[in-house]
């Protein structure tokens, strides 16, 4: 049986070696035979070049290089599709997801599980903000999508069956840990605590994670659109009653200047009605970027042999 580790990269640096000998060390435990395919996501720095030396001397060790940042999704998406393993394990490069859980991992599979999803028991988090942003996001994306992926991460084993039916999902935008527990399919679960990021902090700007989290969101809810609709009817409501309750006053002669209705309703509706639009084209956004249907990544061209070399070498 022939297992494949999935492992997005970006910016790691020099420590990116060792962390993956470490990871095929692990695995090895389990007795398969191995494939690590490290998807360098476009990195800036020397990781490209460290993985094609260990890809030198470790012939399980294949770089698969992207053109440039796709971001962790994209690069996940290209390990699956470039995995031949009859299971596939996707982790993170920075170790924080204990390779030494790939064993156990890969048993359950042996017995029969389909899903192994190792389950973060504490967040590790180093800020508070951090913590509270990602208590948030799973709180918010339960409430609106109606699934429960608190703990999940993106450390899991998928039997081939699982890999298959998931590529042959048609949309561009993904969310690896949402998709996989959409499914439906009964998965194994193994308790893990995060590790300490060693060294540097992690890849994701804030920016770049709140652009994340929305996305992951509305992909799988439309209840955003819906509450566009039920603030205009509690917008509509409210007005119909202010407007009676004026009337009501100019009928009984006590019509005060009213600056601060009108004032309110300004901000209320003028509010309202931006956030609303603003909604409605982040769907539409989404719509456009999925009906252009570009490929997900796109791999460096292969046939000078040496990717990473950049024009100082
Ligand atoms: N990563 C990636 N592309 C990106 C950002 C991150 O491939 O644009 C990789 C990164 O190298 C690491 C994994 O995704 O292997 C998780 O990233 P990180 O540790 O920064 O995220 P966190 O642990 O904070 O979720
Ligand atoms: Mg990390």
């Amino acid at each position: 049986m022939l297992i494949s580790l999935v492992i997005p990269v970006y910016n790691e640096g020099f420590r990116v070696a060792d962390n993956l000998k470490l990871i095929v060390d692990a695995a090895s435990h389990a007795g398969h035979d191995l494939e690590l395919l490290a998807i360098d996501d476009g990195s800036e720095d020397n990781s490209c070049r460290e993985i094609e030396k260990l890809a030198e001397q470790d012939s399980r060790v294949q770089l698969i290089s992207l053109t440039r940042n796709f971001g962790k999704e994209a690069a996940i998406y290209a390990g699956l599709e470039l995995a031949k393993g009859d299971a596939v394990v996707v982790l993170d490069a920075d170790l924080q997801h204990p390779p030494r859980l790939i064993p156990a991992m890969i048993r359950a599979w042996e017995e029969g599980a389909y899903i192994v999803e190792a389950v973060k028991q504490e967040r590790n988090d180093p800020s508070w903000l951090d913590r509270w942003f990602a208590k948030g996001f799973y709180w918010l994306y339960r409430i609106l999508s109606g699934f429960d992926i608190r703990g999940h991460s993106d450390f899991k084993l998928l039997d081939r069956q699982i890999v298959d039916v998931y590529l042959a999902l048609p949309e561009r935008y993904r969310f690896f840990r949402g998709l996989v527990n959409w499914l439906g399919i009964e998965s194994e679960t193994l308790p893990f605590e995060v590790e300490e990021r060693l060294g540097s902090t992690s890849r994701w700007s804030k920016v770049k994670l709140i652009r994340y989290a929305t996305n992951n969101i509305t992909t799988f809810s439309t209840i955003p659109l819906l509450i566009v609709t039920w603030l205009g009817s509690l917008t509509l409501g409210t007005g119909i009653v202010l407007a009676l309750i004026t009337l009501w006053q100019k009928l009984a002669g006590m019509s005060e200047a009213g600056f601060t209705t009108v004032n309110l309703l300004l901000i209320v509706l003028g509010g309202a009605v931006m956030t609303s639009l603003g909604i409605i084209g982040h769907y539409i956004g989404r719509i456009y970027q999925e009906i252009k249907a570009r490929p997900v990544y796109v791999l460096k061209p292969t046939k000078r042999k040496k990717p990473c070399s950049s024009p100082d070498l």
